[in-house]
């Protein structure tokens, strides 16, 4: 089946999801509510990963919704997106990263999702032109990357791929572009298939600036042959792929799956770059949320069956201060640092809490 029937034929409603599942009649109903507040959709594809004999099957839980998402503890914006907006569709946080949101849509919709606020559904936070964004970079030389996100950029036409890429290859002061993107495991055949969309990747992966993606895979049977095969292409058009996997209750939150997940990444050519902590995302936070302290002993545990290359993530906190680091515990503190900040005073400063087993953000944990 091609990219375009992937998508044509994805799961969006529960009566597409009955005949894989039962649900009783309140189930269903909840459901019903849920999937009306956020979108569903999986692709064939995707849903073929899905062991249904499993009901905690992890792959099944990052997509379908569930009556834990009917609790709207938590914020909607936990990394202060809205306050880092400059245009529609552009925020600068850090001085040399400009973040384009190029689309609302994805192949698959994450039930885990920190932009849950606008993916699938209306919203004036995307970019509506492409060239104000553009001449915005182009007046902050300070600038010297760009991040296209979304939403997932790789779900767009070829030709909006290319006038993006076009465009930004003419700002002399950037170096490298990175395209956020869930595409390569979620739809595959995008990357194996579009001969459009490859040639562009082979035509902008190195020249004028090179092009990088960021994955996001977080278990291990999302790394299938297809799944590889996508990232050989990637990597074959000379772009380098990193991951940045985030610690969801219920999927990957033992320290043997996250060590198999980094393990098999590395042997995909992938290089694992950040494992985030699930944000306090409202009807995210109490399905998917790992408490920080038990989140330091599942990495601390992974990272003793990692080598140097596998275990090279850092496991960080998108906050809205800054991406701090969570370094580790000892002697009842968490100790963190700033590994980016919003206000450059703050950078690489370290800071010091003490454990709270149920804190699962930094204003959650007391200070001394
Ligand atoms: S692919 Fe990315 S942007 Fe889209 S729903 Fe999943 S996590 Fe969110």
């Amino acid at each position: 089946m091609d990219w375009q029937n992937q998508l044509r034929k994805s799961i969006c409603t529960v009566d597409q999801l009955k005949p894989y599942t039962d649900i009783s009649p309140r189930q269903e109903r909840q459901w019903r509510h849920i999937v009306g507040k956020h979108p569903m959709r999986i692709t064939p594809y995707y849903l073929s990963l899905i062991d249904w004999d499993d009901p905690e099957d992890p792959i099944r839980r990052m997509v379908l919704p569930d009556a834990e998402e009917m609790d709207i503890s938590g914020s909607y914006d936990t990394s202060g997106e809205l306050r880092n907006t400059r245009m529609p569709g552009l925020q600068h946080k850090y001085a040399q990263t400009a973040l384009i949101l190029t689309t609302n849509r994805c192949a698959v919709y994450c039930r885990y999702c920190f932009r849950k606020r606008l993916i699938g559904l209306p919203t004036e936070e995307i970019v509506t032109r492409f060239s104000d964004a553009a001449r915005y970079i182009e007046r902050h030389t300070e600038i010297t990357n760009v991040l296209l996100s979304g939403g997932d950029p790789l779900i767009l036409p070829t030709r909006v791929i290319e006038r993006f890429l076009e465009r930004l290859s003419l700002i002399k002061h950037l170096r490298y572009i990175r395209i956020g993107s869930r595409v390569p495991l979620t739809l595959p055949v995008r990357l194996l298939e579009d001969r459009d969309l490859i040639s562009v990747v082979r035509k902008y992966g190195r020249k004028p600036k090179q092009l990088h993606l960021v994955a996001q895979f977080n278990h291990p049977r999302e790394i299938t042959r297809r799944s590889s095969d996508a990232i050989a292409t990637i990597l074959t058009a000379g772009v380098p792929v990193s991951n940045q996997a985030i610690l969801l209750k219920g999927v990957n939150d033992d320290p043997d799956t996250l060590a198999e997940l980094h393990v098999r990444l590395v042997s995909i050519g992938v290089h694992p770059y950040y494992l985030f902590q699930c944000r306090p995302v409202r009807r995210v936070k109490r399905r998917y949320q790992v408490p920080i302290a038990k989140g330091v002993e599942i990495v601390e545990q992974a990272r003793r069956q990692l080598d140097g290359i596998s275990k090279r993530f850092r496991y960080v906190m998108s906050h809205k201060s800054g991406k701090v680091e969570i370094l580790g515990i000892d002697g009842g503190k968490v100790y963190l640092k700033y590994h980016q900040a919003r206000d450059p005073a703050n950078l690489g400063k370290f800071v010091v809490r003490k454990v709270d087993p149920d804190a699962g953000w930094l204003d959650e944990l007391p200070r001394l």
